[in-house]
Order: C-alpha cells, then sequence, then structure tokens
C-alpha cells in the first residue's frame, strides 16, 4: 500500500505515455495484452489459481485493482474477482468484436486492458459477476511486502 507507484493514484490524473514508452516498459506479451486488448492462453497465466493473500496490482502503472479477498475459483483458466478493490478502480467498455457482446475491463489509472467482467453465470458470489483477468496484467503484492 506505500510502494512510491501509489502514493498519487487517487489525485493524479491518469497515466499517460506514449505507445513507444509503453513498449520499452512492458515485455512483448505484457504489451500485447496490457496495449493491444489480447488475451492470455487459459491456464498458462501466474495467478488463475493462486490463493495467496495479497493486493493485485496493474502491472502496467502499479495501481491496485483487487485483493485476495474477492478472487474465487471459477475453473476458467484465469484469474477470477467477484468485484474490484474499490468504486473506481477499473473502467468499462463495451467490447462487441469477435461476433461477441462483452464488457472489457481497463485500468482507471492508466487505461490498460485488464480483461472482461461478466454477469449472472451462476458462480454463487456475492455479486454473481465474474472479472476475468488476464494473470500478465496484474502483478501480485503480497502484504508482507508492503
Ligand atoms: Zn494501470
Amino acid at each position: 500500500m506505500n510502494t512510491p507507484e501509489n502514493t498519487s493514484k487517487t489525485t493524479s490524473a491518469p497515466v499517460e505515455k506514449s505507445d513507444a514508452q509503453w513498449r520499452e516498459e512492458l515485455s512483448p506479451e505484457e504489451y500485447r495484452v496490457l496495449r493491444q486488448a489480447g488475451t492470455e492462453r487459459p491456464y498458462t497465466g501466474e495467478y488463475w489459481d493462486t490463493h495467496t493473500e495479497g493486493v493485485y496490482q496493474c502491472r502496467a502503472c502499479g495501481s491496485q485493482l483487487f485483493t485476495s479477498r474477492e478472487k474465487f475459483d471459477s475453473h476458467c483458466g484465469w484469474p477470477s474477482f467477484w468485484a474490484p478493490l474499490a468504486e473506481g478502480t477499473v473502467r468499462y467498455i463495451h467490447d462487441r468484436t469477435m461476433g461477441m457482446d462483452r464488457v472489457e475491463v481497463r485500468c482507471a489509472n492508466c487505461d490498460s486492458h485488464l480483461g472482461h467482467v461478466f454477469d449472472g453465470e451462476g458462480y454463487g458470489t456475492p455479486t454473481d459477476q465474474r472479472f476475468c483477468i488476464n494473470s500478465v496484467s496484474l502483478r501480485l503484492v503480497h502484504p508482507e511486502e508492503k
């Protein structure tokens, strides 16, 4: 919670970087998912079945997005959460590409692609929502590292 990247998160304007900057800062796979709205292959990501306690930050900007408390086992191959860490940490964009009607989830701070959110699938979570997020879009920070 006290890492330097996060201190200005709530007051500053969203992070804006050029495409070249993002390319330089991110790995090719991170760039493909975060900046080009790609999707990692299921069951290949770092966090899809992680149960470790901690806070999931945006891999691109360090903004705190999700916590292990809202993570649940969806068995879909990607990390799944039933709610973001707080209202306003993510933004939603209607996505009608690939013949589907989906809601894309992006980091509100840097506008990087995180994944999609699905409603009413019957997982029995408090919100009945599934935030299906790419592992490569996230970085898990353990409580003892704060
Ligand atoms: Zn971000």
